[in-house]
């Protein structure tokens, strides 16, 4: 039995910086990241496929129909979803697989994925967040002012995750939950295979050195 890659679920406040987190990690640590499908239209500079699989209403519908999803939800009028075969071949090959979800997302994969570890990126204080999404310039004023909106609502969720980290220097963000992850990989939970291989190993040996 192969050790199984841990899930890892990252959410946080729209302009948080939760995007830029989790590029670096993957650049840095070399996770393996979901890209997540999408009704909402591509900023500029993204790329179909890399940043998402941007879909139609009527598409994305038809996977939601087709179990293509481990959890979709929506999030300011727009569908957003996680692709199922990606995931669960990654996790069985061993990989850590990073997920960077909203809240109702998260809920869902907590409940059916009981090993997930799920990690609340958050900013020093609301008007800097504020400031990063305006800064960011890819929103208009109404669309800001809802996914503000949003953040607030989801503030109550964010008990239910495992770990909360702010982002205030980058790097240092990135550090930290690169060394959340490496700490996950050590449970024991994690470490069944290991376990009983060297129990295995033990018998065996206590057999060749019985007097
Ligand atoms: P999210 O994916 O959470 O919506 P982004 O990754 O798009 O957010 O970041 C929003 C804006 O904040 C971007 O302009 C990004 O460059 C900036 N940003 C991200 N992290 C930091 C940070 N630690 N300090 C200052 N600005 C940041
Ligand atoms: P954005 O439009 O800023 O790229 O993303 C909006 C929100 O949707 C963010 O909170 C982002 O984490 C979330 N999101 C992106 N992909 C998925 C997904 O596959 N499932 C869910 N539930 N949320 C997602």
């Amino acid at each position: 039995m192969n050790k199984k890659g841990v899930l890892i679920v990252i959410s946080g406040f729209s302009g948080v910086g939760k995007g830029t987190v989790v590029r670096k990690l993957v650049e840095k640590h070399g996770y393996s990241l979901s890209v997540s499908a999408t009704t909402r239209q591509p900023r500029p500079g993204e790329v179909d496929g890399r940043d998402y699989h941007f879909k139609t209403v009527a598409e994305f519908e038809n996977l939601i129909d087709y179990n293509g999803f481990i959890e979709w939800a929506q999030y300011v009028e727009n569908y957003y979803g996680t692709p199922r075969k990606f995931v669960e071949d990654e996790l069985q090959a061993g990989h850590n697989v990073i997920l960077e979800i909203e809240v109702q997302g998260a809920m869902n994969i907590k409940q059916q994925y009981e090993d997930a570890v799920l990690i609340f990126i958050t900013a020093p204080d609301a008007r800097t967040l504020k400031e990063r999404l305006e800064g960011r310039g890819t929103e208009d004023r109404k669309v800001i002012s809802k996914r503000l909106k949003r953040a607030y609502e989801e503030t109550d969720d964010m008990p239910s995750y495992d770990y909360l980290v702010v982002n205030d220097d980058l790097d240092t963000c990135v550090e930290h939950v690169h060394a959340i992850i490496l700490a996950e990989n050590f449970k024991t939970s994690k470490n069944q295979a290991y376990i009983s291989r060297m129990k295995e190993e033990l018998s065996q040996i206590r057999k060749e050195t019985a007097l």
